[in-house]
């Protein structure tokens, strides 16, 4: 089986994060898919955001447009079956024995790259992109680099092809993601993350902040409310040589 090294499959749940890792994929790769996990999380409606910022990227970006390709979307309830955290049930968002917040579903990233791996070779792609990061991690050990370069050599043994999991926002701030997001689609791109993007774990739409939509109080609201007064000080530092390498080649 032969993969296409330019193709991606991005992890693309309609937050901030893998909206980022969405432009961040265009940019580098002639042919990126996105794929959506309804895992029964309380914020499903972060789902709903997914083709809306789809539209708004392609409509805004015409030289990203030919290579966003198909969106895939699988069910894995089955995770709220084996999990009962504050982010699959009504219960509210506390830090548990052990320092871990409640809303951690166990390997939630490795059974999801799984997926996506499976996925990604059907679709003769060899890039999984997702927006997992350590700096403001929460304590989950599968979003740690060292986690995820293990589950990239593990699923290129176990395909026996070529898989590489791309972690574009690993090391960053969440000011320093907004940073990253200007330089790559401009304010324009900043705004669409504003406006369409879904972070809160409550899934409340119904109040609008100056850094996009959410209830305001819960983990998710305080970390990117944080982020976004950081970057809007200009407090988020500088980016160049942490998200990449060489500039990529423009479309
Ligand atoms: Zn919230």
């Amino acid at each position: 089986m032969s993969l296409d090294p330019r193709g991606a499959l991005v992890l693309f749940s309609g937050g901030q994060d893998s909206t980022a890792c969405l432009a961040w994929a265009l940019e580098r790769h002639t042919r990126v898919e996105t794929l959506g996990i309804d895992y029964g999380q309380r914020h499903r409606i972060e789902l709903d955001c997914r083709p809306r910022i789809r539209e708004a990227i392609a409509q805004t970006f015409p030289a990203w447009a030919p290579r966003l390709g198909e969106d895939h979307r699988l069910d894995l309830g089955l995770l709220g079956q084996i999990s009962d955290t504050a982010l699959t049930s009504e219960r509210a968002i506390e830090l548990q024995a052990g320092g871990l917040p409640n809303t951690f579903v166990p390997g939630r990233n490795l059974l999801f790259l799984g997926f996506a791996a499976a996925l990604a070779y059907r679709r003769g792609l060899s890039v999984l992109v997702g927006g997992m990061c350590e700096t403001d991690y929460s304590g989950y050990p599968d979003c740690r680099d060292n986690t995820l370069k293990a589950m990239q050599v593990a699923l290129s043994l176990g395909l026996d092809a070529p898989m590489t999991v791309e972690t574009p926002l690993m090391w960053l701030s969440k000011a320093q993601t907004w940073a990253v997001t200007e330089r790559l689609g401009g304010p324009a791109l900043n705004d669409l993350i504003v406006e369409h993007t879904h972070s809160c774990y409550l899934g409340d739409r119904s109040q609008r902040h100056g850094w996009g939509y959410g209830c305001g109080a819960c983990p998710a609201c305080e970390l990117r409310r944080q982020g976004w007064t950081d970057w809007t000080a200009g407090r988020a530092g500088g980016v160049a040589g942490v998200v990449g390498d060489a500039p990529p080649p423009k479309v």
